[in-house]
């Protein structure tokens, strides 16, 4: 099967983008049956979104809450909401806890 260069409309900010043959190759053998819906810079956007590290995101700063650690006692803060019977630890004690699995 051979390819060849297609033009697709970004689903989020309506930009034409070249859907190239190399990446229509990589998306074969990672077995994606689908074209991409977004432009490259806007992948790019959900992409640093989704991991967190976009640097300017509007989430940049994380909301911290407070918790004491299951391990130690000491207080700390962890990035997402404590869940009543789940544990948390400090950063110290997450890493040792996490070794010891
Ligand atoms: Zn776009
Ligand atoms: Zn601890």
């Amino acid at each position: 099967m051979s390819f060849k260069d297609k033009s697709l409309q970004c689903s989020d900010c309506g930009a034409t983008f070249t859907f190239s043959v190399e990446e229509q190759e990589l998306f074969q053998s990672r077995g994606y049956t689908n074209e991409p819906k977004r432009c490259p810079s806007c992948r790019e956007a959900r992409k640093s979104e989704r991991y967190g590290n976009s640097g300017q995101s509007y989430r940049s700063q994380r909301q911290m809450f407070p918790a004491i650690c299951a391990e130690c006692g000491k207080e700390t803060e962890v990035p997402f909401r404590p869940r009543e019977g789940r544990p948390v630890y400090c950063s110290e004690c997450y890493s040792k806890v996490r070794l010891d699995k």
